[in-house]
């Protein structure tokens, strides 16, 4: 295999962290600033736990202050709403990210609801959603604009490139696409309606898989030379009986036929924590009224 087809999301987020550290410590000289993110886990949730650790973790390695909110369980849904208004009205704060899953008696759109749009930084309120399906300056969610980068640095322009997104989440497959159209992709989203998924996938000059199911797409169904992003994250049983992570995408058959590929572990997974960080920058400038240096 050529080290070359992989697309490596690892050394890519650890190059973006560093240059949004770089940024840090400008808007902390320039403006006295310390950019802040908020992040509330509610519950005992082990892959959550080990999830927001990360994300605290890298935060402070930015630079950047980090608050770190962890609620039990059996905290209710007015609890966790207060705690978001009071998030919302902390200047330290620029940044609030609620974990989900949330326990089953808390409505996960009550919460993105009431998330200030300007300190949305996971991209999920109705006014972040709005702005990027009308091209306007908001807050992309993490995973598609973490896939964006990858995709760009192989590609360069994507104008009149043939686009599938597999899978029409609010959080992953509809923004990708809405990113990819903005490139002046051609774009199409497959779903688990989608009439003869392998013929669609097998036009695609660039195939990103958010499916969550292990190593559905075949490589059969890869246009050769096509890039593919594979979104997925599934824990499955090794031959050795102990758990692997996999894509949704067969990676060594794609690996095969595709020009450029994710791996999974080590692909798209780092992305999405580096391009929160990445996301708290634009966030803190807008509402402090700040420019982001160069
Ligand atoms: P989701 O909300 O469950 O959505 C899955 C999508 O796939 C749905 O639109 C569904 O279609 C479609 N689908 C399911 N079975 C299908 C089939 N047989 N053929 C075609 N389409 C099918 O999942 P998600 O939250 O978008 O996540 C997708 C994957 O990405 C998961 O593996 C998840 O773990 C992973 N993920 C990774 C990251 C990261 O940081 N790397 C972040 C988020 C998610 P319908 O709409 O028709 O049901």
């Amino acid at each position: 295999m050529s080290d070359s087809k992989i697309i490596d999301g690892k050394a890519f987020a650890e190059g973006l962290r560093r240059q949004i550290a770089v940024q840090v410590a400008a808007m902390k000289q320039s403006h006295g600033l310390v950019p802040g993110l908020a992040v509330v886990l509610v519950g005992e949730d082990p892959a959550s736990k080990v999830y927001v650790g990360s994300k605290a973790k890298q935060t402070k390695e930015v630079g950047m202050a980090s608050f770190e909110h962890r609620l039990p369980a059996t905290t209710g849904q007015a609890e966790l709403l207060a705690l978001v208004d009071r998030l919302n009205r902390d200047p330290a704060v620029n940044g609030i990210l609620v974990q989900m899953p949330l326990p089953k008696q808390i409505d996960p759109q009550a919460v993105i609801d009431t998330i200030d749009p300007d300190k949305d930084v996971d991209g999920f309120h109705v006014v972040n959603v709005g702005r990027l399906a009308t091209g306007g300056a908001g807050l992309v969610p993490c995973t598609p604009l973490g896939s964006m980068m990858l995709i760009k640095s192989r590609l360069g322009s994507l104008e009149g490139k043939r686009a599938v997104v597999v899978g029409r989440s609010n959080i992953v497959g509809k923004p990708m696409a809405s990113l990819l159209l903005a490139e002046s992709c051609t774009v199409t989203i497959a779903h688990s309606k989608t009439r003869d998924l392998p013929g669609e996938c097998a036009r695609a000059d660039i195939l990103v898989a958010a499916v969550g199911r292990p190593q559905m797409i075949r490589g059969d169904w890869v246009k050769p030379g096509a890039v593919v992003i594979d979104v997925g994250i599934n824990r499955v049983e090794g031959p050795d009986g102990k758990g692997r992570l996999v894509g949704d995408v067969h990676y060594e058959e794609a690996f095969a036929k595709a020009g450029a590929i994710t791996p999974v572990p080590g692909g798209v997974g780092p992305m999405t924590i580096a391009c929160l960080l990445q996301n708290t920058l634009p966030a803190t400038c807008r509402q402090r009224g700040i420019r982001l240096a160069a």
